[in-house]
């Protein structure tokens, strides 16, 4: 989520910086901003509520003098509506200490409030501008007279009050820092967010990725979490957190810069597959511990009384996001809470059956889904409260809710959704273990072992796709199949569901979700020799029942493609297997969509289809 950008050498750094956000908009795009030192060591500094265009018109209009370093950013925003007050780059309380940073600071709250203690008086609700504040302060501590130094005895001082204040951040971030007394050096940082360092001729540049500078230079050098680096217009340094100098040697990239934007895979759906494992860390950062009321209540306002009130939860919504839906009724009525789940264009009559007994939970990748928004009103006339799971903030949805719980998975580019649907699920499991430890519901011990386990899934979502090469041999086998079946049961169910939707988007291919147990009450007549049928049979208490439905199913020739764990394995007799790594059942949905994902996306590049926009479909549906 969201580009930065940095300059600094010969060239205008206005020039550098705006056309390398402009390459850099794919990744955020509701606001954006340069900062740059002009040559009386002033700050410039121009945002916009909009896009980079924009800006270029606005930076056009009247032109830095001189400036020859700076940092940009075009943002997506996780803290704070898209305004040009929240844009970054963001200052200090002087105009002197700037900043631009992707990612989400988790205990900004806590600083800001120390922080407004001693007087800082903050511009904006991002939890980014925390962190220059947090400079300003490290500044101060280090007792520097900055008036009459000169610049290059302020370097070290501005250096080490950047290492000291990002020892105090807990989160993810990807950062650049310039101070205008201290003109000759941009500061970096990188923890859990993409970095890249240009190496070039006369200068050098900071950026997201690498297609933001790919103009200029092919060498760079991708900082690791926990790594600062120190750039300046003839040579970069490269300093642990701890302040320890390390060796960095630069790498050519031999992409261009079409690929570079999706980070060389082919598809900016393969791409979004892969960032999986991060959808699921970013919606669970800073909410999972203490599981207690008040993170849910400082950070979405739904007080501890309603969750305690409510007597039911009813979800809403369509697509991708109706499946998240499904295997979130689940998940809350694992833990004693009643819910059931609507289509939201079919909630209509129902919406008169709803007071404010239930909490609506409406589920929009976009918060602009028409469905979604039309069922909403109707259900707050009938008096239910409403919280919406969105991952897109200033959304209309997020204004129609009364409170919002950002799936912070960044944007998503393909039209077919992968990595919001595990943003989503992932905000159900957040949301229902809270109300289950707010109502009494789960022993704390216990609520450990599921925040344990969920901690655990992002390396879970690595090692399965890891496994990409076998389901690309596999939907190799397949490519010119006319139908696929995927069964499972119980909280795969709505996984079966997605797999079978996945296919018929971007492949166009029919295909079928059934409950296991279902098969045998009418869609088993569609059987017969060679029919692919994907089962979803990993370590299950239905194990044995899903065991008997694949036999079913091979009794009248299909081919049954297993997705299995190494425990559940040896159960099923399958024409071929997809292993991926155990966890608890009720999370297992978040590992074993990925195969399925992977299987639709093999499937329709075998078929040359336009995977990213699939025909008909558009990625935020606005109309009813
Ligand atoms: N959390 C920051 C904000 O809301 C940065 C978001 C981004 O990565 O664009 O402004």
């Amino acid at each position: 989520m969201c580009g930065i950008t940095g300059y600094i050498g010969d060239k205008k750094a206005a020039e550098v910086l705006i056309d390398g956000l402009k390459r850099l908009e794919y990744r955020g795009y509701d606001s954006c901003g340069v900062a740059i030192i002009n040559g009386k060591n002033e700050l410039y500094l121009r945002r916009v509520s909009g896009r980079v265009d924009a800006l270029d018109e606005l930076v056009a209009k009247d032109p830095v003098k001189g400036g020859f370093v700076g940092i940009g950013h075009t943002r997506w925003a996780t803290h704070g509506v898209p305004s040009e007050d929240n844009a970054h780059p963001h200052t200090d309380c002087n105009n002197q200490v700037v900043i631009v940073h992707n990612g989400i600071i988790e205990n900004y709250l806590e600083i800001k409030e120390k922080l407004s203690k001693t007087g800082h008086k903050f511009k904006s609700e991002t939890d980014t501008e925390t962190i220059v504040h947090l400079v300003e302060e490290k500044l101060k501590t280090l007792h520097v007279s900055a008036a009459n130094a000169r610049a290059d005895m302020l370097e070290p001082v501005f250096f080490e009050a950047v290492r000291r204040a990002i020892a105090d951040l807990k989160g993810s971030f990807a950062l650049s820092v310039i101070w205008a007394k201290c003109p000759n050096m941009i500061l970096a940082a990188r923890q859990h967010s993409p970095l890249a360092i240009g190496l070039g001729e006369g200068g050098n540049f900071i950026a997201s990725d690498v297609s933001a500078f790919l103009k200029y230079t092919k060498k760079a050098v991708f900082l690791n979490d926990g790594e600062l680096a120190a750039v300046k217009a003839p040579s970069v340094s490269y300093f642990s957190f701890q302040g320890k100098k390390l060796d960095h040697s630069p790498v050519t990239i031999q992409w261009d810069s079409t690929m570079a934007e999706k980070g060389g895979y082919k598809h900016f759906m393969l791409k979004e597959i892969h960032e999986q494992p991060g959808s699921v860390e970013n919606t669970l950062r800073g909410r999972l511990l203490p599981l207690k009321g008040d993170v849910l209540e400082k950070e979405i306002n739904l007080p501890t009384a309603v969750i305690r009130e409510i007597k039911n939860v009813q979800i809403i919504a369509c697509g991708t996001a109706y499946h998240a839906g499904l295997v979130g009724r689940y998940v809350f009525e694992n833990f004693a809470l009643p819910a059931s789940v609507d289509f939201a264009s079919e909630f209509s009559d129902r919406a008169k059956i709803i007071n404010k007994d239930t909490l609506i939970i409406a589920v929009s990748q976009s918060g602009e889904t028409a469905d979604t928004l039309h069922a909403v009103k109707e259900a707050k006339a009938s008096g239910a409260r409403v919280i919406a799971i969105t991952n897109t903030v200033g959304s209309t949805l997020t204004r129609e809710a009364d409170y919002v719980l950002y799936t912070h998975c960044g944007p998503e580019i393909g039209v077919a959704s992968t990595k919001a649907f595990l943003g989503q699920m992932t905000a159900m499991y957040v949301l229902a273990l809270h109300f289950a430890v707010i109502r009494g519901n789960i022993f704390d011990t216990d609520a450990r072992i599921y925040v344990d386990e969920l901690l655990k899934i992002p390396r879970l979502i690595e090692a399965t796709l890891a496994g990409e090469d076998n389901i690309l041999k596999i939907a190799g086998d397949f490519a010119g199949s006319e139908h696929f079946l995927f069964i499972s049961r119980y909280i795969n169910f709505p996984i079966a569901l997605e797999g079978a939707l996945k296919i018929k988007e971007i492949a166009y291919v029919h295909a079928e979700g059934y409950a296991a147990g279902e098969m045998k009450h009418g869609p088993i007549a569609l059987i017969d020799k060679g029919m692919p049928v994907l089962a979803i049979a990993t370590s299950s208490k239905m194990l044995q029942l899903v065991a008997g439905n694949i036999e079913e199913a091979k009794a009248r020739g299909a081919e049954v493609i297993a997705i299995v764990d190494e425990d559940s394995r040896e159960h099923i007799k399958a024409s071929k297997y997809i292993v991926v790594p155990k966890t608890l059942e009720i999370l297992s949905p978040l590992v074993n969509v990925i195969p399925l994902q992977l299987f639709a996306y093999f499937i329709a590049l075998a078929k040359k289809c336009d995977i990213d926009k699939p025909r008909n479909l558009a990625k935020s549906v606005t109309v009813r």
